[in-house]
């Protein structure tokens, strides 16, 4: 043990089995195996995904398991084999969280879709706690400009709107929509007006539009009171709709507000099908979806945040808060990142 944790405990939330509760707990502090190195925890986001780990959706998962991966801390231990990093370190963990080097897609190096990838607070343990340790593979470096508070969402829904921006193919000066604006829907309005695109946010009720126009959108569309596919037919069309909620039934009729060449990008993770007219993909259109990428590219995402001012509006818990604020999350009434500070 070193001068950073002279205790042999943590505090920890975890789940115990599939569908289980979030429970606070005590675990021994792990020590970095080879590759990789221990974080002390300064802030990890609460997300959507963490429902992953909390129900089981994964198969083979063994519990108990700390969820969390959206983990921002200090290196405070090195592993044997690790070089490029060092002990009090700022570093940002997110899902990616190491890859095996032998399947087919890390022979062809795309590592983050590895058949066998570690994925933090999944596979492995996350950042629901005071320490995690994690392989060097999936660490990003943070810009002084953040704090660990902002940065720890931007390691998921930050790099998943950041990303799913970029593969969506729009043009600077194309019209971008938002649709839905909670986690993803406030990050990827500042991203998209900060890429030059003209940004249409769109929700339900009147009480997101000073927000949506605030963060960067030209108009703010009130789904409730407006018929959303005609007005983005007569202003030209949609180059790209981010569909970043969890709402299914409102995602395929989007697919007629796009161009003849536009791209439904699907960012959200809605349990029903969606229905989609197939005449509508003949021109050209098309549906996608994108999650998460590379460290690298986590870390251009972060730099981006930091030289043109992209932040996260977070409210901040201890661990023991977290279960309150997980379901309130799953409520939708987050506003709009849960992030929890291990230290209070
Ligand atoms: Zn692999
Ligand atoms: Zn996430």
């Amino acid at each position: 043990m070193n001068m950073f944790s002279p205790k042999a405990t943590m505090r920890v939330v975890h789940v115990t089995q599939a569908g289980g509760t979030l429970e606070l707990s005590d675990r021994p502090i792990p020590g970095p195996g080879a590759g990789e190195v221990r974080i002390k925890v300064e802030a990890c986001g609460i997300c959507h995904s963490d429902s992953v780990t909390k129900e089981g959706y994964f198969p083979g998962l063994v519990y108990p398991l700390i969820p969390g991966h959206e983990v921002v801390g200090i290196i405070d231990a090195l592993g044997p084999d690790v070089s490029g990093w060092s002990v009090g370190q700022r570093v940002g963990l997110g899902w990616f969280g190491g890859h095996c080097s032998c399947c087919d897609w890390c022979r062809r190096g795309d590592f983050t879709r590895c058949s066998n990838a570690d994925i933090t607070g999944v596979t492995r343990d996350g950042g629901y706690a005071e320490f995690l340790t994690a392989s060097v593979e999936g660490l990003v470096t943070i810009p002084d400009a953040l704090n660990a508070i902002e940065a720890a969402p931007l390691l998921c829904a930050g790099i998943s709107t950041y990303n799913g921006l970029l593969r969506s193919g729009a043009g600077v000066g194309e019209i971008v929509v938002v649709q839905g604006i909670g986690g993803l829907g406030h990050l990827a309005i500042q991203f998209a007006a900060r890429f030059g695109h003209k940004v249409i946010a769109i929700d339900k009720g009147a009480e997101r539009r000073e927000l949506a126009l605030s963060l960067g959108a030209s108009a703010y569309y009130d789904a409730d009171r407006q018929d959303v596919v005609s007005e983005l037919q007569a202003a030209g069309g949609a180059k790209a709709i981010l569909a970043v909620h969890n709402h299914a039934p409102s995602i395929g009729p989007m697919l007629e507000a796009l161009t003849l060449d536009g791209t439904l990008m699907v960012l959200g993770v809605p349990e029903a099908s969606l229905e989609i007219v197939p005449r509508l993909l003949l021109s050209g259109r098309s549906v996608k979806g994108s999650s998460g990428g590379t460290s690298m590219e986590a870390e251009q995402m972060m730099c981006f945040c930091a030289d043109h001012d992209v932040r996260p509006i977070v409210e901040v818990v201890g661990l023991g808060d977290v279960p309150h604020a997980y379901e309130r999350m799953e409520r939708g009434e987050a506003r709009f990142r849960y992030v929890i500070d291990p230290s209070r």
